[in-house]
């Protein structure tokens, strides 16, 4: 066990440990008494959403999804609600996302960048190499389609 010698230290450490505690509990109570946004959307959308006639959409290509997908059939997007929780489908999640750094048109953000650089690390180990290269080979063409676009 440590012992602290020195009392100034001590004295310290308390009014550290009380200013922290101050903090969270201000942190709780600002938490606590935050107003409840309303949903972004109107009182007849949330109906419309709520109906039992309603279908979920592939978020990609707005395609009507049967209520047990895990992947939509027209492009492949991920649309099941667990598939990045279960073991073996969340391998094809990975998959699409991975899929998408090197095919899809990416905004050329910093954080999407380092995200996917970290992701492919992380997920292709040795491969990771081949991944950047195809990558940034993507975000290359994307680049000179923007600029085609102006
Ligand atoms: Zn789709």
């Amino acid at each position: 066990m440590l012992a602290i010698s020195d009392p100034n230290l001590l004295l310290g450490e308390i009014a550290i440990g009380g200013l922290l505690g101050v903090l969270i509990w201000r942190l709780i109570a600002w938490v606590r008494t935050a107003p409840i946004t309303p949903d972004p959307w109107d009182i007849e959308t949330e109906q419309k959403l709520s109906e039992p006639e309603a279908v979920e959409l592939c978020h990609r290509c707005f395609t009507a999804q049967p209520d047990n997908a895990w992947f939509c059939e027209c492009c492949g997007a991920s649309v099941g609600p667990y598939n990045n929780m279960m073991p073996y489908v969340n391998l094809f999640s990975q998959g699409e996302v991975l899929r998408n750094g090197v095919m899809d048109k990416l905004p050329p953000s910093p954080l999407i960048i380092i995200g996917y650089l970290l992701y492919s690390l992380a997920f292709c180990n040795v491969f990771a190499p081949i991944c950047w290269f195809f990558f940034f080979k993507n975000l290359k063409r994307v680049n000179k389609l923007d600029a085609a676009e102006i």
